[in-house]
């Protein structure tokens, strides 16, 4: 027998949520990570709102508010010669409590959830200490995987840890959540497609106690500065007394003087870190191989305008932990695990595609700089006017793309019954709610004040609505003999109806949708059943 059922390599984000998944499902699995401690160097600061959904089905979308940004700070971002003014733009975005009023107040399909500001380095240590509470996962820090090899039916990952090699770990399957170098990904000879190397930027991390709230332009999460050719870009950090500074500098040295200028107020301030980073717009020939997977930046590198990198990640993580518990579980078929590339690969290629968009979008009004941009001047005033009009547009394909973040369908997924056309434009920039089989399941208030995502149990749901009396029993049955998980809860919400649009809706464990129709025949309903649970008809 393996020792461990599944390998997760590497706790960054997205190893962790999959740990947590995972062990949520009772899954036995060990989460190895290199390094002793956790990222304490600046990266992602925003969850998305899917990310966050995904978050409040693990029941952690309160801790990860809790310890982020508070949720009456604004999210607003800024174009700005400095902070001290005056804004050339100002694109307002709600606080989360003013976004969570909004979700409060609508019933037409939306999100669920609005986004988060934290910190990398805040979110994977309470990830990490959530995970550490779960009886069937082991942690392991300081622990490097140094290579594997598979057999028919198991992994053999080769680990060291306190500087002694050699200790084999047995485990039926293995993920490389090892982000960008990953050697997992190498040592299966993945190839990464697109555009490696684009362009390399310096990050600093500043201290500086007394900014935030004497911000005379306005409080918010972004400050772009109009000062090329180093375009410097201030982001809030979830204390409110940390901020990161990005530009195209050429020495670490002049980090400190261009965040004083991009301030323009007398402050008091601490440089704590500074580090090299580099553009890559690149997504994986493929996520699998055999028993062994790849997800988050191991998967695809974006640049992260429009926070698609950690975010797209997290969506790896709650695809394919179900479909490893199913399989691990005997009732998953064989098609389920292959779904993870036919599903996330395309998610992966899409969401590279939009970052490049987003970046482009940057890039499209940082060109309309001219060095008069300051003088009190009619040409200096043009500079400016034109400048503010392209970030209006621009700035948006970054900050406005929730179709993206949360509208992604697996079309053509293997598991998911097809329906004849093709459906609304899964690349949208706008999120529109769908219940088009493959979309995530939009979310719906109940007549109760209940969210309908939060009665979804773990495993298959079918909805009934609108008190259908359509016979469904073979496809409970089928369900029943395969011992997959089944719940079936009737919705007799006309709200319900109306959005979803059918009678029923089989949705995954995942929430996205797996079929919907208003009747069906027995032979159809073991066709359904089969396919959901990544069986061939007889299998
Ligand atoms: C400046 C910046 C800003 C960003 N902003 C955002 C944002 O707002 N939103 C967003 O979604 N994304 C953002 N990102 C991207 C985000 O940081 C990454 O997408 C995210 O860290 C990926 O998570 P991961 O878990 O896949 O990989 P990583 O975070 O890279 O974690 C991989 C882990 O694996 C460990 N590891 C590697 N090899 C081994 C081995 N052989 N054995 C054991 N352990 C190993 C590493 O030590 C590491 O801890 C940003 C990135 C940068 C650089």
């Amino acid at each position: 027998m393996a020792d461990t059922q599944v390998v997760i390599v590497g706790a960054g984000p997205v190893g962790l949520t999959l740990a947590l998944d995972l062990g949520l499902r009772g899954v036995r699995c060990t989460l190895i990570e290199r390094n002793m401690t956790s990222i304490r160097l600046p990266k992602m600061e925003r969850c998305n709102a899917r990310t966050m959904e995904i978050y409040r089905r693990l029941g952690i979308s309160e801790r990860v508010r809790d310890a982020g940004l508070p949720r009456n700070a604004p999210m607003d971002v800024f174009l700005a010669l400095s902070m001290a003014g005056p804004a050339l733009a100002h694109l307002p975005c709600p606080s989360v409590s003013e976004a969570k009023a909004a979700i409060a107040a609508h019933n037409d399909g939306g999100l669920l959830e609005p986004y988060q500001l934290i910190s990398q380095y805040t979110l994977e240590p309470l990830l990490r200490s959530i995970v550490a509470d779960l009886p069937s996962v082991t942690l392991r820090f300081g622990c490097e995987l140094i290579s594997f090899t598979q057999e028919a039916d198991s992994v053999s990952a080769v680990v060291q840890s306190n500087n002694v090699t050699g200790e084999t770990i047995r485990t039926s399957y293995l993920v490389g959540c090892d982000g960008g170098t990953s050697s997992v990904r190498k040592q299966l000879g993945i190839r990464l497609d697109g555009d490696g190397n684009i362009r390399k930027l310096r990050q600093a991390l500043f201290r500086a106690d007394d900014l935030y709230e004497r911000i005379p332009i306005g409080k918010g999460r972004h400050y772009h500065i109009a000062e090329g050719p180093l375009f410097p870009f201030l982001i809030l950090q979830d204390s409110t007394r940390h901020w990161t500074l990005h530009a195209a500098a050429s020495s670490d040295a002049e980090m400190a003087e261009i965040f004083r200028k991009s301030v323009g107020l007398p402050i008091e301030f601490e440089m704590l870190s500074v580090n090299e980073w580099t553009h890559h717009l690149l997504c994986a020939e493929r996520y699998r191989d055999g028993r062994v997977f790849i997800a988050g930046d191991a998967a695809h590198l974006v640049i992260p305008t429009g926070g698609l990198g950690m975010n797209t990640g997290v969506g790896d993580a709650a695809d394919l932990s179900w479909k490893l518990a199913a399989t691990l579980a005997g009732w998953g078929g064989p098609q389920l695990l292959e779904s993870y590339d036919a599903e996330r690969r395309p998610i992966g290629l899409r969401n590279v595609r939009a970052s490049r968009i987003a970046m482009a979008g940057r890039l499209g009004w940082r060109a309309a700089y001219q060095p008069n941009i300051k003088d009190n001047t009619p040409e200096g005033a043009a500079t400016r006017e034109k400048i503010a009009a392209l970030f209006d547009i621009e700035q948006r394909k970054v900050t406005e793309i929730s179709g993206i973040e949360s509208g992604y369908r697996y079309v053509n997924s293997p598991i998911v019954w097809q329906e004849s056309g093709d459906g609304p434009d899964p690349n949208s920039l706008t999120y529109f709610p769908t219940a088009w089989p493959g979309a995530r399941l939009p979310h719906l208030w109940l007549s109760d004040g209940i969210a309908l995502h939060d009665r979804l149990g773990p495993g298959f749901t079918l909805l009934r609505l609108g008190g259908t009396k359509a016979d469904t029993s073979s496809l409970e049955q089928s369900f029943g003999k395969m011992h997959a998980p089944l719940e079936v809860l009737e919705v007799a919400n006309q709200r319900a109806r109306e959005i979803y649009e059918y009678d029923l809706l089989l949705v995954r464990p995942d929430l996205h949708v797996a079929w919907r129709g208003n009747n069906l025949s027995d032979e159809e309903g073991a066709q359904i059943a089969a396919t959901a649970a990544g069986r061939s008809r007889f299998s």
